[in-house]
Protein backbone atom coordinates (compact mmCIF):
# COMPACT_ATOMS: atom_id res chain seq x y z
CA UNK A 1 0.00 0.00 0.00
CA UNK A 2 1.72 3.35 -1.02
CA UNK A 3 1.42 5.77 2.28
CA UNK A 4 1.89 9.43 1.72
CA UNK A 5 1.96 12.24 4.48
CA UNK A 6 0.85 15.75 3.28
CA UNK A 7 -0.36 18.90 4.89
CA UNK A 8 -3.81 18.48 3.66
CA UNK A 9 -5.41 15.71 1.60
CA UNK A 10 -7.87 16.50 -0.95
CA UNK A 11 -10.21 14.30 -1.85
CA UNK A 12 -11.92 15.02 -5.51
CA UNK A 13 -9.56 16.14 -7.88
CA UNK A 14 -12.59 18.55 -10.15
CA UNK A 15 -12.03 21.84 -10.77
CA UNK A 16 -12.45 23.00 -7.15
CA UNK A 17 -9.81 20.29 -5.87
CA UNK A 18 -7.23 21.32 -8.73
CA UNK A 19 -7.37 25.11 -7.51
CA UNK A 20 -7.36 23.87 -3.76
CA UNK A 21 -3.70 22.48 -4.48
CA UNK A 22 -2.89 26.08 -5.67
CA UNK A 23 -4.49 28.18 -2.79
CA UNK A 24 -2.92 25.77 -0.36
CA UNK A 25 0.25 25.76 -1.72
CA UNK A 26 0.24 29.40 -1.86
CA UNK A 27 0.36 29.46 1.68
CA UNK A 28 2.97 26.75 1.86
CA UNK A 29 0.57 23.68 2.27
CA UNK A 30 1.58 20.18 0.49
CA UNK A 31 -1.62 18.45 -1.00
CA UNK A 32 -2.64 14.97 -1.95
CA UNK A 33 -5.87 14.86 -4.38
CA UNK A 34 -7.26 11.47 -4.47
CA UNK A 35 -9.73 10.33 -6.82
CA UNK A 36 -12.12 7.37 -7.82
CA UNK A 37 -11.91 8.27 -11.40
CA UNK A 38 -8.67 7.19 -13.02
CA UNK A 39 -8.43 11.24 -14.38
CA UNK A 40 -8.11 14.54 -13.07
CA UNK A 41 -11.09 17.30 -14.00
CA UNK A 42 -14.23 15.83 -12.14
CA UNK A 43 -17.41 16.56 -14.08
CA UNK A 44 -15.67 18.08 -16.92
CA UNK A 45 -13.58 15.80 -17.77
CA UNK A 46 -15.89 12.59 -17.16
CA UNK A 47 -19.47 14.97 -18.26
CA UNK A 48 -18.10 17.31 -20.85
CA UNK A 49 -14.99 17.53 -21.76
CA UNK A 50 -15.17 18.63 -25.53
CA UNK A 51 -18.08 21.65 -24.61
CA UNK A 52 -17.01 25.07 -24.70
CA UNK A 53 -18.14 26.94 -20.94
CA UNK A 54 -18.29 30.97 -21.19
CA UNK A 55 -18.47 31.62 -17.60
CA UNK A 56 -15.13 31.24 -16.09
CA UNK A 57 -13.55 34.77 -15.62
CA UNK A 58 -10.79 35.72 -18.03
CA UNK A 59 -11.76 33.23 -20.70
CA UNK A 60 -14.58 34.29 -22.99
CA UNK A 61 -14.74 30.75 -24.07
CA UNK A 62 -12.64 27.63 -22.91
CA UNK A 63 -12.96 24.23 -23.44
CA UNK A 64 -13.96 22.24 -20.40
CA UNK A 65 -10.74 19.80 -20.92
CA UNK A 66 -8.46 22.34 -21.84
CA UNK A 67 -9.67 24.19 -18.29
CA UNK A 68 -8.92 21.16 -16.65
CA UNK A 69 -4.99 21.08 -18.07
CA UNK A 70 -4.42 24.52 -17.60
CA UNK A 71 -5.62 24.20 -13.76
CA UNK A 72 -2.85 21.08 -13.29
CA UNK A 73 -0.36 23.65 -14.80
CA UNK A 74 -1.27 25.83 -12.27
CA UNK A 75 -1.13 23.65 -9.39
CA UNK A 76 2.61 21.37 -10.99
CA UNK A 77 4.65 24.23 -9.00
CA UNK A 78 3.29 22.79 -5.74
CA UNK A 79 3.84 19.21 -6.68
CA UNK A 80 1.14 17.71 -5.06
CA UNK A 81 0.65 13.73 -5.21
CA UNK A 82 -2.27 12.79 -7.17
CA UNK A 83 -4.00 8.93 -6.21
CA UNK A 84 -6.40 8.42 -8.91
CA UNK A 85 -8.49 5.51 -9.99
CA UNK A 86 -9.61 4.40 -5.90
CA UNK A 87 -12.15 5.86 -3.68
CA UNK A 88 -11.33 7.10 -0.22
CA UNK A 89 -13.14 4.94 1.99
CA UNK A 90 -12.20 4.93 5.25
CA UNK A 91 -11.57 8.24 7.22
CA UNK A 92 -9.78 8.02 10.92
CA UNK A 93 -9.19 10.62 13.02
CA UNK A 94 -6.20 10.72 15.15
CA UNK A 95 -4.09 12.86 17.31
CA UNK A 96 -3.08 15.59 15.33
CA UNK A 97 -4.84 14.52 11.86
CA UNK A 98 -6.73 11.98 9.63
CA UNK A 99 -5.74 8.70 7.81
CA UNK A 100 -7.87 8.21 4.57
CA UNK A 101 -7.72 4.68 3.20
CA UNK A 102 -8.24 3.87 -0.43
CA UNK A 103 -7.91 0.29 -1.87
CA UNK A 104 -3.89 1.16 -2.50
CA UNK A 105 -3.02 3.98 -0.95
CA UNK A 106 -3.20 5.42 2.85
CA UNK A 107 -2.30 9.42 3.36
CA UNK A 108 -1.76 10.95 6.28
CA UNK A 109 -3.01 14.50 6.78
CA UNK A 110 -3.61 17.34 8.95
CA UNK A 111 -6.58 18.85 7.25
CA UNK A 112 -9.03 16.95 5.01
CA UNK A 113 -10.53 19.12 2.52
CA UNK A 114 -13.66 17.55 0.69
CA UNK A 115 -14.54 18.62 -3.09
CA UNK A 116 -16.25 16.03 -4.05
CA UNK A 117 -18.77 17.29 -6.18
CA UNK A 118 -21.99 15.32 -6.68
CA UNK A 119 -20.30 12.40 -5.17
CA UNK A 120 -18.52 9.65 -7.07
CA UNK A 121 -19.47 8.53 -10.34
CA UNK A 122 -20.26 5.53 -10.66
CA UNK A 123 -21.10 3.18 -13.47
CA UNK A 124 -24.78 2.24 -14.15
CA UNK A 125 -25.21 -1.64 -14.05
CA UNK A 126 -27.67 -3.87 -16.15
CA UNK A 127 -30.36 -5.58 -13.69
CA UNK A 128 -28.83 -8.71 -14.47
CA UNK A 129 -28.57 -11.27 -11.31
CA UNK A 130 -24.40 -12.58 -11.37
CA UNK A 131 -23.05 -10.10 -12.61
CA UNK A 132 -20.18 -9.52 -10.04
CA UNK A 133 -19.49 -13.48 -10.62
CA UNK A 134 -17.60 -11.80 -13.93
CA UNK A 135 -16.69 -8.32 -13.17
CA UNK A 136 -12.80 -7.25 -13.80
CA UNK A 137 -12.32 -10.62 -15.20
CA UNK A 138 -14.85 -10.71 -18.24
CA UNK A 139 -17.50 -8.47 -17.67
CA UNK A 140 -16.33 -4.28 -17.68
CA UNK A 141 -17.91 -0.79 -17.40
CA UNK A 142 -14.83 1.17 -18.76
CA UNK A 143 -11.98 0.37 -21.19
CA UNK A 144 -8.84 0.97 -19.02
CA UNK A 145 -6.70 -1.42 -21.24
CA UNK A 146 -7.57 -3.17 -24.16
CA UNK A 147 -5.91 -5.86 -24.05
CA UNK A 148 -8.18 -8.29 -22.56
CA UNK A 149 -10.27 -7.57 -25.58
CA UNK A 150 -7.80 -8.91 -27.81
CA UNK A 151 -8.88 -11.81 -29.95
CA UNK A 152 -12.05 -12.38 -27.89
CA UNK A 153 -15.49 -12.43 -29.12
CA UNK A 154 -16.79 -9.08 -27.69
CA UNK A 155 -20.39 -7.79 -26.72
CA UNK A 156 -21.37 -4.30 -25.77
CA UNK A 157 -24.38 -2.76 -24.65
CA UNK A 158 -25.51 0.40 -25.30
CA UNK A 159 -26.68 3.19 -27.65
CA UNK A 160 -24.89 6.05 -26.82
CA UNK A 161 -20.99 7.60 -27.80
CA UNK A 162 -18.93 5.08 -25.23
CA UNK A 163 -20.75 2.40 -26.78
CA UNK A 164 -19.88 2.85 -30.50
CA UNK A 165 -16.78 4.23 -30.46
CA UNK A 166 -15.68 1.19 -28.10
CA UNK A 167 -17.48 -0.93 -30.40
CA UNK A 168 -15.53 0.75 -33.47
CA UNK A 169 -11.70 0.84 -31.37
CA UNK A 170 -12.26 -2.44 -30.21
CA UNK A 171 -13.18 -4.18 -33.52
CA UNK A 172 -9.51 -3.46 -35.12
CA UNK A 173 -8.49 -6.29 -32.36
CA UNK A 174 -11.38 -8.44 -31.04
CA UNK A 175 -12.22 -11.94 -32.91
CA UNK A 176 -16.18 -10.29 -33.89
CA UNK A 177 -17.84 -7.50 -32.37
CA UNK A 178 -21.60 -7.99 -31.19
CA UNK A 179 -22.94 -4.66 -29.92
CA UNK A 180 -26.29 -4.99 -28.18
CA UNK A 181 -28.80 -1.81 -28.16
CA UNK A 182 -32.29 -1.72 -27.40
CA UNK A 183 -33.77 1.10 -29.26
CA UNK A 184 -33.63 0.84 -33.04
CA UNK A 185 -31.27 3.84 -33.44
CA UNK A 186 -27.87 4.81 -32.67
CA UNK A 187 -27.22 8.15 -29.98
CA UNK A 188 -24.03 8.06 -31.24
CA UNK A 189 -22.00 10.04 -33.58
CA UNK A 190 -23.30 10.23 -36.92
CA UNK A 191 -19.34 9.42 -38.31
CA UNK A 192 -19.02 6.52 -35.76
CA UNK A 193 -22.15 4.98 -37.01
CA UNK A 194 -21.04 4.93 -39.87
CA UNK A 195 -18.37 3.08 -39.30
CA UNK A 196 -20.12 0.30 -37.54
CA UNK A 197 -22.18 -0.48 -40.39
CA UNK A 198 -19.26 -0.32 -42.85
CA UNK A 199 -17.64 -3.04 -39.90
CA UNK A 200 -20.92 -4.89 -40.36
CA UNK A 201 -20.40 -5.51 -43.90
CA UNK A 202 -16.97 -6.45 -43.11
CA UNK A 203 -18.53 -9.05 -41.54
CA UNK A 204 -16.15 -7.87 -38.68
CA UNK A 205 -19.12 -6.51 -36.17
CA UNK A 206 -23.17 -7.58 -35.70
CA UNK A 207 -25.60 -5.37 -34.75
CA UNK A 208 -28.58 -6.52 -32.45
CA UNK A 209 -30.71 -3.65 -32.30
CA UNK A 210 -34.20 -3.41 -29.86
CA UNK A 211 -32.54 -6.12 -27.83
CA UNK A 212 -31.47 -6.05 -24.25
CA UNK A 213 -29.34 -8.18 -22.00
CA UNK A 214 -30.92 -10.82 -20.07
CA UNK A 215 -28.83 -13.35 -18.59
CA UNK A 216 -25.17 -13.91 -18.43
CA UNK A 217 -23.87 -17.84 -18.51
CA UNK A 218 -19.56 -18.72 -17.92
CA UNK A 219 -18.00 -20.45 -15.42
CA UNK A 220 -14.98 -19.62 -12.96
CA UNK A 221 -15.49 -15.55 -13.39
CA UNK A 222 -15.05 -16.47 -17.33
CA UNK A 223 -17.77 -15.52 -19.58
CA UNK A 224 -19.02 -17.88 -22.12
CA UNK A 225 -22.02 -16.69 -24.04
CA UNK A 226 -24.78 -14.33 -23.41
CA UNK A 227 -28.41 -14.25 -23.64
CA UNK A 228 -30.42 -10.82 -24.86
CA UNK A 229 -34.09 -11.14 -25.30
CA UNK A 230 -35.85 -8.88 -27.99
CA UNK A 231 -38.79 -7.09 -27.90
CA UNK A 232 -41.25 -9.56 -28.02
CA UNK A 233 -39.39 -11.34 -25.69
CA UNK A 234 -37.70 -13.96 -27.82
CA UNK A 235 -34.16 -15.06 -26.30
CA UNK A 236 -31.17 -15.46 -28.47
CA UNK A 237 -27.85 -16.83 -27.20
CA UNK A 238 -24.69 -15.34 -27.80
CA UNK A 239 -20.92 -16.36 -27.94
CA UNK A 240 -19.44 -14.43 -26.18
CA UNK A 241 -15.96 -14.24 -23.65
CA UNK A 242 -15.97 -10.09 -22.69
CA UNK A 243 -18.96 -7.89 -22.26
CA UNK A 244 -18.72 -4.06 -21.85
CA UNK A 245 -21.80 -2.56 -20.74
CA UNK A 246 -21.52 1.51 -21.47
CA UNK A 247 -24.27 2.31 -20.13
CA UNK A 248 -23.36 5.91 -18.76
CA UNK A 249 -22.59 6.54 -15.14
CA UNK A 250 -24.32 7.94 -12.05
CA UNK A 251 -23.33 10.04 -9.02
CA UNK A 252 -23.24 7.92 -5.33
CA UNK A 253 -22.79 9.57 -2.43
CA UNK A 254 -19.84 7.66 -1.33
CA UNK A 255 -19.00 7.24 2.50
CA UNK A 256 -19.39 11.27 3.99
CA UNK A 257 -22.21 10.33 5.60
CA UNK A 258 -21.36 6.95 7.44
CA UNK A 259 -18.07 9.59 8.82
CA UNK A 260 -20.39 11.39 10.74
CA UNK A 261 -20.31 14.45 8.23
CA UNK A 262 -23.80 16.81 8.90
CA UNK A 263 -25.33 16.55 5.16
CA UNK A 264 -27.66 18.75 4.07
CA UNK A 265 -29.41 16.69 1.14
CA UNK A 266 -26.61 14.87 -0.47
CA UNK A 267 -24.19 17.63 0.23
CA UNK A 268 -22.13 18.38 2.88
CA UNK A 269 -23.92 21.46 5.06
CA UNK A 270 -20.74 23.69 5.51
CA UNK A 271 -20.23 27.29 6.99
CA UNK A 272 -19.74 29.81 3.95
CA UNK A 273 -17.19 32.07 5.51
CA UNK A 274 -14.68 29.46 7.05
CA UNK A 275 -15.75 26.51 4.71
CA UNK A 276 -16.15 24.30 8.16
CA UNK A 277 -17.98 21.12 8.29
CA UNK A 278 -19.59 20.03 11.56
CA UNK A 279 -15.90 18.00 12.03
CA UNK A 280 -13.09 20.01 13.38
CA UNK A 281 -10.41 19.58 10.54
CA UNK A 282 -12.44 18.68 7.72
CA UNK A 283 -13.87 21.55 4.99
CA UNK A 284 -15.85 21.49 2.05
CA UNK A 285 -15.44 23.40 -0.97
CA UNK A 286 -17.31 23.03 -4.70
CA UNK A 287 -20.16 21.46 -5.48
CA UNK A 288 -20.14 19.17 -2.81
CA UNK A 289 -20.47 22.31 0.18
CA UNK A 290 -24.07 23.00 0.96
CA UNK A 291 -25.02 26.57 2.42
CA UNK A 292 -27.84 28.60 1.74
CA UNK A 293 -27.54 30.88 -1.38
CA UNK A 294 -24.93 28.21 -2.52
CA UNK A 295 -24.71 28.11 -6.67
CA UNK A 296 -22.87 25.36 -7.97
CA UNK A 297 -20.56 26.87 -10.39
CA UNK A 298 -17.37 26.25 -11.01
CA UNK A 299 -16.19 29.68 -10.46
CA UNK A 300 -17.79 29.66 -6.76
CA UNK A 301 -15.44 26.23 -6.01
CA UNK A 302 -12.62 28.53 -7.03
CA UNK A 303 -13.44 31.59 -4.30
CA UNK A 304 -14.33 28.88 -1.54
CA UNK A 305 -10.87 27.00 -2.43
CA UNK A 306 -9.19 30.48 -1.20
CA UNK A 307 -11.71 30.83 1.69
CA UNK A 308 -10.48 27.04 2.77
CA UNK A 309 -6.99 27.67 2.58
CA UNK A 310 -7.01 30.64 5.03
CA UNK A 311 -9.52 28.08 7.36
CA UNK A 312 -6.77 25.26 6.62
CA UNK A 313 -3.92 27.75 7.88
CA UNK A 314 -5.96 28.36 11.11
CA UNK A 315 -5.86 25.17 11.92
CA UNK A 316 -2.59 23.78 10.82
CA UNK A 317 -0.95 26.81 11.77
CA UNK A 318 -2.97 28.12 15.12
CA UNK A 319 -0.20 30.92 16.33
CA UNK A 320 0.34 32.58 12.37
CA UNK A 321 -1.52 35.40 11.91
CA UNK A 322 -3.34 34.88 8.57
CA UNK A 323 -1.96 37.76 6.46
CA UNK A 324 -3.53 38.09 2.83
CA UNK A 325 -1.17 37.74 -0.02
CA UNK A 326 -1.86 38.67 -3.30
CA UNK A 327 0.04 36.27 -6.64
CA UNK A 328 1.81 39.57 -8.16
CA UNK A 329 4.94 39.02 -7.59
CA UNK A 330 5.05 35.85 -6.22
CA UNK A 331 5.84 33.03 -8.80
CA UNK A 332 4.81 29.92 -7.89
CA UNK A 333 7.32 27.26 -7.17
CA UNK A 334 10.45 29.87 -7.46
C1 LIG B 1 -23.10 19.26 -18.73
C2 LIG B 1 -22.65 20.23 -17.67
C3 LIG B 1 -22.29 21.52 -18.01
C4 LIG B 1 -21.86 22.41 -17.03
N1 LIG B 1 -21.53 23.68 -17.40
C5 LIG B 1 -21.05 24.56 -16.48
C6 LIG B 1 -20.68 25.90 -16.85
O1 LIG B 1 -20.79 26.30 -18.00
N2 LIG B 1 -20.19 26.71 -15.85
C7 LIG B 1 -20.07 26.34 -14.55
O2 LIG B 1 -19.61 27.11 -13.71
N3 LIG B 1 -20.45 25.07 -14.18
C8 LIG B 1 -20.93 24.19 -15.09
N4 LIG B 1 -21.31 22.92 -14.71
C9 LIG B 1 -21.21 22.56 -13.28
C10 LIG B 1 -19.74 22.24 -12.94
O3 LIG B 1 -19.30 21.15 -13.75
C11 LIG B 1 -19.62 21.89 -11.45
O4 LIG B 1 -20.01 23.01 -10.70
C12 LIG B 1 -18.17 21.54 -11.13
O5 LIG B 1 -17.76 20.39 -11.82
C13 LIG B 1 -17.99 21.31 -9.63
O6 LIG B 1 -16.63 21.05 -9.42
P1 LIG B 1 -16.15 20.21 -8.14
O7 LIG B 1 -14.66 20.17 -8.24
O8 LIG B 1 -16.75 20.79 -6.93
O9 LIG B 1 -16.78 18.76 -8.34
P2 LIG B 1 -16.71 17.68 -9.52
O10 LIG B 1 -16.33 18.30 -10.80
O11 LIG B 1 -17.99 16.94 -9.45
O12 LIG B 1 -15.53 16.71 -9.04
C14 LIG B 1 -15.68 15.95 -7.87
C15 LIG B 1 -14.74 14.77 -7.91
O13 LIG B 1 -14.74 14.13 -6.62
C16 LIG B 1 -14.60 12.75 -6.80
N5 LIG B 1 -15.07 12.04 -5.60
C17 LIG B 1 -16.28 12.15 -4.99
N6 LIG B 1 -16.32 11.37 -3.91
C18 LIG B 1 -15.12 10.74 -3.82
C19 LIG B 1 -14.56 9.80 -2.92
N7 LIG B 1 -15.22 9.32 -1.85
N8 LIG B 1 -13.30 9.36 -3.14
C20 LIG B 1 -12.59 9.81 -4.22
N9 LIG B 1 -13.09 10.71 -5.11
C21 LIG B 1 -14.33 11.17 -4.90
C22 LIG B 1 -15.42 12.45 -8.05
O14 LIG B 1 -14.99 11.24 -8.67
C23 LIG B 1 -15.15 13.70 -8.91
O15 LIG B 1 -14.09 13.49 -9.82
C24 LIG B 1 -21.77 22.01 -15.67
C25 LIG B 1 -22.12 20.70 -15.32
C26 LIG B 1 -22.55 19.82 -16.29
C27 LIG B 1 -22.92 18.41 -15.89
Amino acid sequence: MKKTAVDIAIIGAGPSGLFMVFEAGFLGYRCAVIDALPQTGGQLTELYPEKPIYDIPGHPEILAGDLIKKLEQQAAPFAPTYLLGAPVQTLEKTEDGFILETRNAQVTAKVVIIAGGNGMFTPRKPALENLDAFEETSLFYAVRDKEPFRNQEVAIAGGGDSAADWAVELASIARHVHVVHRRADFRAAEATVNKMRALVKEEKMTLHTQTQLHGLQGENGQLNSLTIADMDGKLTTLHASRLLCCFGLAPNPGPFASWGLKLDGKQIATDPITQKTNIDGILAIGDMARYEGKMGLILVGFAEAALAAKTAQSLIDPDKKFRLQYSTGHKPGT
